[in-house]
């Protein structure tokens, strides 16, 4: 569909042509893409893992490697800073969350909100409705995607876990999480995960997918 959501290409199916737009992906989808010049792709779903966490209403920890690619990529020292003997560190987070649930998207307004919720990160936690990944790539989007379902469901095992033994969870240091997010939470990173990942469905599928580079 263009951005106007007017359907551009048939959907491929050999019995006859699907012409059904669905209203609330596209407002939301094409809200980012209006907005993110630099995002090729968008994903947003309502996986289980990301779905659960999401009632919770707020942003991920960072108690793993993985889930350091949704903290700052930004290069040192870009959250921290000395003063005399002291190192002042803190956590600059590459996902938000959106709190206003408001329904089914079906105007305008709701895939704005969501866009100007995320700016200029790569993922959004939907409260009450499920995840949000964009980027630069289809890789790297789909990478993201299933990193940010599983670090969803890890945070909720590891909360689970803590609460029912009263443990407190162990953080990464914030210094440790850019550093951390500055391999993991790249573009190039994700891409090439991406491509694996791509690789393994086309093998399983039987089928080719054209490769974009990142
Ligand atoms: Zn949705």
């Amino acid at each position: 569909v263009d951005h106007q959501g007017e359907i551009l290409e048939e959907s491929g199916q050999k019995d006859g042509p699907f012409r059904i737009l669905n209203t609330a992906a596209f407002l939301i989808h094409s809200a980012i893409h209006a907005a993110r010049p630099d995002v090729l792709c968008a994903a947003h779903s309502h996986s289980t893992y990301g779905k659960a966490f999401s009632a919770l209403g707020r942003t991920l920890d960072p108690i793993n490697q993985d889930v350091c690619a949704f903290y700052n990529v930004g290069g040192f020292p870009a959250n921290c800073f000395y003063l005399g003997y002291f190192t002042y560190s803190w956590f600059v987070k590459d996902h938000v969350l959106y709190k206003q649930y408001n329904g089914i998207v079906l105007d305008e307004v709701e895939g704005k909100a969501i866009t100007e919720a995320l700016g200029s990160k790569k993922a959004a936690i939907l409260q009450n409705h499920g995840l949000l990944v964009a980027t630069s790539s289809i890789e790297a989007t789909v990478h993201f995607y299933i990193t940010l379902e599983r670090s969803c469901e890890v945070q909720l095992l590891v909360d689970a876990a803590g609460a029912a033994n009263g443990i407190k969870t162990v953080f990464i240091d914030s210094a440790d999480a850019a550093e951390t997010a500055k391999v993991l939470g790249s573009q190039g990173t994700a891409w090439l995960k991406g491509n694996m990942q791509f690789m393994v469905l086309e093998q399983e599928e039987g089928v080719r997918y054209k490769h974009v580079t990142a």
